[in-house]
């Protein structure tokens, strides 16, 4: 039977509580210097069984987990590269390949490999210009990729290459392969989740470490529909932190003899922000059922694409309205408010554009209405 609400609560603080509280005690630092999430706290996290936990749960209790890790973890990216890695151990699982099982999706469900996703290269998908070629047994892999959340952290890539007939392969290449070199790549938000970018240099790939001979598009857009909702699962859970850390400032804000929370204006403002967390919680749950039922489309799912539109923009009103009420403390006084602001920026293009969505999305419920012939105006 599937867990509620609440017992996903009590699981996630009394399982991973104090790890999370220990990930979020160095944020600010490390976020001031831009340094990346200890590597042992996603062994840490192996050893108490989240990566498997992710593995082994249904899609709406893996994404209520994560929204409870958004909003215990005062450290962002935490929530953010776990679940990078969990989504792709879980898209190695699905080969059915057992190397790949043993290799690397066992390994990292224990916290012991990480792995990141290397797609883009800052073209548009039909130009891009990593090439994977064919020679004798293995392959040979030449090209450059940017914006990688967790790179720096990363033990061996997801990477997506041209093969020269029009068409793209999906393969793993390891960090430490002869050839591969990764940079730290300055990143506006995000700055503890490790962003890098890497050159592959003729490196060799032998054929096993082949996930996707062809069609790569179709796999990389699998992986991306997935990786929508898991967004906005913890989005919505950082948008519920910055609710209650934003009423509390709010309650013991004295202005004029009364706390601003007993002002109209205010109270508007965080009822805004309250419905912005229920709205979200709303979708999402509607987006991970529909994954649990099978009646989603697993290539892009307009339920998923929705939900994560929908929360990103959530959490920029909930940040909006959260910076007027706070005056200049949001600002200056409390770095965490600046840092939310930042990583939910990077949402407007991370995995796929908001307004590609849209586009899509107009498509799609154009093509829905059509084929239903009605006309509800
Ligand atoms: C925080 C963050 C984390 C990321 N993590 C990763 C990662 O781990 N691994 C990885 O590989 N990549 C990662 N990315 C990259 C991300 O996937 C790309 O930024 C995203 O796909 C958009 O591509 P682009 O940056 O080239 O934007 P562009 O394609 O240049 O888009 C710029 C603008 O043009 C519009 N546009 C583009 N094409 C069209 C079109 N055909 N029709 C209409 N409008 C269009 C877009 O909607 C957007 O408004 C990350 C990005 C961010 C911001």
């Amino acid at each position: 039977m599937r867990m509620s609400e609440d017992e996903v609560a009590g699981l996630v603080r009394s399982r991973w509580g104090e790890l999370l509280a220990e990930v979020g005690d160095g944020a600010v630092e490390r976020y001031a210097e831009g340094v990346p999430v200890p590597r042992r706290a996603f062994a840490a996290a192996g050893a108490l069984g989240l990566q498997a936990f992710a593995l082994e749960a249904d899609a709406v209790t893996w994404g209520r987990v994560l929204e409870e890790i958004g909003y215990l973890c005062a450290d962002p990216a935490f929530a953010t590269v776990v679940s990078i890695h969990t989504g792709i151990a879980g898209l190695l699982r699905a080969t059915g390949d057992e190397h790949l099982a043993d290799a690397y999706a066992v390994p990292i469900s224990r916290g012991e490999c990480l792995p990141a996703l290397a797609f883009s290269e800052g073209t548009d998908l039909l130009s891009m210009r990593t090439e994977l070629t064919a020679s004798g047994p293995d392959f040979r892999l030449t090209g450059r990729k940017g914006f990688i959340t967790g790179g720096l952290l990363a033990d061996v890539f997801l990477t997506y290459a041209a093969t020269g007939q029009g068409d793209l392969a999906a393969c793993l290449v390891a960090a430490d392969d002869d050839g591969v070199e990764v940079e730290p790549a300055h990143a506006a938000g995000f700055r503890t989740a490790g962003a890098a970018s890497v050159t592959f240099e003729d490196v060799r790939i032998p054929a096993a470490r082949v996930l996707a001979p062809a069609d790569g598009l179709s796999h990389a857009q699998q992986y991306l529909n997935a990786r929508r909702v898991v967004i906005a699962s913890f989005t919505t859970g950082q948008i519920r932190r910055l609710l209650e850390g934003t009423v509390a400032r709010l309650r013991e804000t004295v202005r004029y003899g009364q706390p601003l929370m007993d002002l109209p204006n205010v109270q508007a403002a965080v009822g805004r922000m309250y419905i912005a967390v229920e709205a979200s919680r709303a979708i999402v749950h509607r987006a991970l059922s529909r994954l649990d039922a099978g009646t989603g489309d697993p290539v892009f799912d307009p339920v998923v694409s929705a939900a994560k539109h929908h929360v990103t923009e959530q959490a920029l009103a909930a940040l909006n309205e959260a910076f007027r009420v706070l005056g200049g403390h949001a600002y200056f006084g409390d770095p965490r408010y600046g840092m939310f602001l930042r990583e939910v920026h990077g949402l407007l293009a991370g995995a796929g554009t908001q307004d590609l969505l849209e586009i899509n999305l107009g498509m799609c419920a154009a093509t829905c209405a059509a084929r239903k012939g009605g006309n509800p105006t």
